[in-house]
């Protein structure tokens, strides 16, 4: 009876918080063609929600391809092909039946290069993600939409007496972070980033690192890099992508970042997180 008694009890109240919960993401067995040329093989990996997962490698192995397949932008390419699953929360993201819209909301990207919308305004360029992906929404809250971005991208005390200048206007960082904000204006569940400070100075580069890890809790955040230094300081989690002399790229290892760097179980890993390749 107490069970029973347990179930039909009113939850506990909870805070109400406008923030979905992280995702969780795996990927069994994935495969990826480029024509005949086969880049990635049976790629398996179980992404925890609420993490930061790095990928490494060198160049070419195959990163940014699993990167855009997570969020079905391989199909894009024209002659890619793909095998093998994908799911968000146990839900399959290639499922016909399912909108591609969904996917694409649940699941931000952010790229190398930072890439606002130049001319449009810095508060616009937060709310331009919404309108790709259909949201409507009342003056009110999409103010308070933009505070609430930009704030969790480490931007608002920045920008907040000058929302209606263009993103232009921004340093590099500056915009990193304004796509980051432009991103979770949408509330995705995971975030994909793919060598987010590569075109960014160093002083930048660690500012948007404090960005990923106050927000690396809130959503589940998928980074590749090929800064060893940079994996160490954000990542929950790394997996090691290599791709040996022109074979298809795979996961070598996978594991918590502390291990991947100070006791790899693979002699590659090793000789890869110390830099002899
Ligand atoms: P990484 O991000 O690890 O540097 P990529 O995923 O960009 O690796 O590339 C993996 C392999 O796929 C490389 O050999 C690359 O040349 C090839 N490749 C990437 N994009 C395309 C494309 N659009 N068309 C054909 N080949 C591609
Ligand atoms: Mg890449």
């Amino acid at each position: 009876i107490p069970a029973v008694l347990d179930e039909v009890a009113p939850p506990p109240p909870a805070q109400p918080s406008p923030l979905v919960q992280p995702g969780r993401l795996e990927a069994d067995a994935v495969s990826a063609w480029f024509g005949q040329r086969k880049v990635l093989d049976r790629v398996s990996i179980d992404i925890p929600a609420g993490q930061v997962t790095a990928l490494i490698g060198p160049s070419g192995c195959g990163k940014s391809t699993f990167l855009r397949i997570l969020n079905r932008m391989h199909e894009l390419v024209p002659g890619a092909a793909l095998a093998g699953e994908v799911r968000l929360d146990g839900v399959d993201i290639y499922d016909p039946e399912r909108r591609l819209t969904d996917a694409r909301r649940a699941i931000g990207m952010v790229f190398q290069k930072p890439n606002p919308f130049p001319a449009m305004s810095i508060q616009d360029n937060v709310l331009a993600g919404l309108s790709l992906v259909g949201s409507k929404l009342r003056k009110s809250e999409r103010q308070d939409l933009v505070e609430e971005s930009l704030t969790r991208a480490g931007l608002w005390a920045e920008v907040r007496d000058r929302l209606r200048q263009p993103g232009s206007a921004l340093s590099g960082g500056q915009q990193q972070r304004l796509c980051i904000a432009r991103s979770l204006a949408v509330r995705p569940r995971v975030l994909l980033m793919d060598e987010p400070c590569s075109a960014l100075d160093p002083t930048s580069t660690r500012v948007v690192e404090e960005t990923i890890r106050e927000i690396g809790s809130q959503v589940t955040i998928v980074i590749v890099t090929h800064n060893m230094q940079q994996a160490a300081r954000v990542s929950d989690r790394c997996a090691f992508f290599l791709a040996a002399h022109g074979t298809p790229g795979v996961i070598v290892e996978q594991g918590p970042t502390d291990v991947i760097f100070d006791n790899p179980q693979d002699s590659r890993t090793a000789d890869y997180v110390n830099g002899r390749f």
